[in-house]
């Protein structure tokens, strides 16, 4: 009976195992309400949005601008 010469490494058999699976692409689609490429079933991570209903509470690249500008007023009042 033929025996193997050595024992298979750990990085071969996982490499051959590997060989035979795929990695599926991510499906993308454009958020209905502000258009950006989201992943499909998952909420919007531009808008927070996910079937007309707001989920997630994420704030705009404006409304952090204000909320620096507020900030940096308010200290600059106090010193
Ligand atoms: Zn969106």
């Amino acid at each position: 009976m033929a025996v193997p010469k050595k024992k298979t490494s750990k990085r071969r058999t996982r490499n051959r195992r590997a060989a035979n699976t795929k990695i599926s692409p991510i499906m993308l689609s454009k958020c209905p309400k502000c258009g950006e490429p989201k992943r499909i079933h998952v909420v919007c991570t531009n808008c927070g949005f996910y079937k007309d209903k707001k989920v997630l509470n994420i704030e705009t690249k404006l409304d952090k601008k204000i909320k620096k500008e507020e900030k940096q007023s308010a200290n600059g009042e106090r010193e």
